[in-house]
């Protein structure tokens, strides 16, 4: 985990990561997010983005490498689900594995279609991975997500939470059997999954993930928790304490966009127009 900055507190300051914004499309959706803009949950509502093919995101990283040498991860975040278009999630990540073996590859998802890829990312060379895990409940997940889509088949309320956390919870397992570094990712909603924050964490520490990371909802206009509170910073604090008690707790995320680039905290700005100009090709 040395020199991962969302892994290792102490690599922040030091290694930068950049999200390659390649993923176009989602396979659920959740109620706190409006796909007009980045989400996936690893980025800040209300920041637009744009997208690379797989070929685009290799010219781009080859030209980002030599004006960053400190880049030490490359992740794929969104903007919509990495594994709603699997074809072009491997591509980019068998070309970028290609040329840059040395870097680290991450790739965040909500686990739905996850599994089937889960042995060719680890020989293609995969080490971490966040899973966005909001319930361990089917009827609180009724209550977080719209739909969910599965094997092109949508469905509502609990039979769609049934099939996302079996999902979920099966990814975890084989994850970790194949040695992934693996971050739990949880949007903290007031009122619908704050008061199962605990249960989340025992869950996955038992399956193994290696950390958790709770992150407050920011309620995006347009959406059916457009009117729900930001969790406190006081409430916030409390669920990083419980969590504590059961798996080690991310306590310095910075809800990156998906195509965020430079060290945590800190986007290069030059580098995401860089993006935008490419991506106009
Ligand atoms: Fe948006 Fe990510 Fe939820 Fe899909 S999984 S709806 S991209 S937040
Ligand atoms: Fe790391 Fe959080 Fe940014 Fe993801 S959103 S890259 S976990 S700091």
């Amino acid at each position: 985990m040395n020199n991962h900055p969302c892994f290792n507190i102490d690599s922040k300051d030091k290694y930068a990561r950049v999200h390659l914004p390649v993923a176009p499309t989602c396979n659920v959706q959740c109620n706190y997010c409006d796909r007009r803009y980045d989400c996936c949950n690893e980025s800040r509502p209300g920041v637009s983005s744009m997208l690379l093919s797989p070929d685009q995101a290799l010219y781009f990283l080859k030209a980002l490498s030599e004006k960053m040498p400190n880049i030490s991860v490359i992740g794929i975040a969104g903007p919509g689900d990495p594994f709603a278009s699997p074809e072009i999630t491997m591509r980019t990540v068998r070309l970028v594995k290609k040329e840059f073996p040395e870097k680290i590859m991450c790739l965040s998802t909500n686990g739905l279609d996850l599994f089937p890829y889960i042995d060719e990312l680890v020989e293609i060379g995969l080490s971490h991975l966040t899973i966005t895990i909001n319930s361990v409940k089917s009827e609180t997940l009724a209550k977080l997500y719209r739909w969910v889509r599965y094997n092109k088949r949508v469905y509502r309320g609990e039979a769609g939470g049934d099939i996302l956390l079996e999902q979920q919870l099966r990814c975890l397992q084989r994850t970790k059997e194949r040695c992934i570094v693996v971050k739990i990712n949880t949007v903290i909603c007031p009122g619908i999954n704050d008061s199962e924050v605990e249960e989340i964490a025992q869950k996955v520490a038992d399956l193994g993930a290696d950390t958790m990371n709770c992150i407050p909802l920011y309620p995006v206009e347009n959406t059916e928790f457009a009117f729900l509170p930001i969790p406190s910073e006081e409430a916030m604090g409390e669920i990083k304490s419980v969590v504590a008690q059961h798996i080690r707790p991310m306590k310095h995320c910075t809800r990156c966009r998906a195509d965020a680039v430079g060290l945590l905290g800190s986007d290069n700005t030059e580098m995401i127009n860089f993006i935008g100009q490419i991506s106009a090709f």
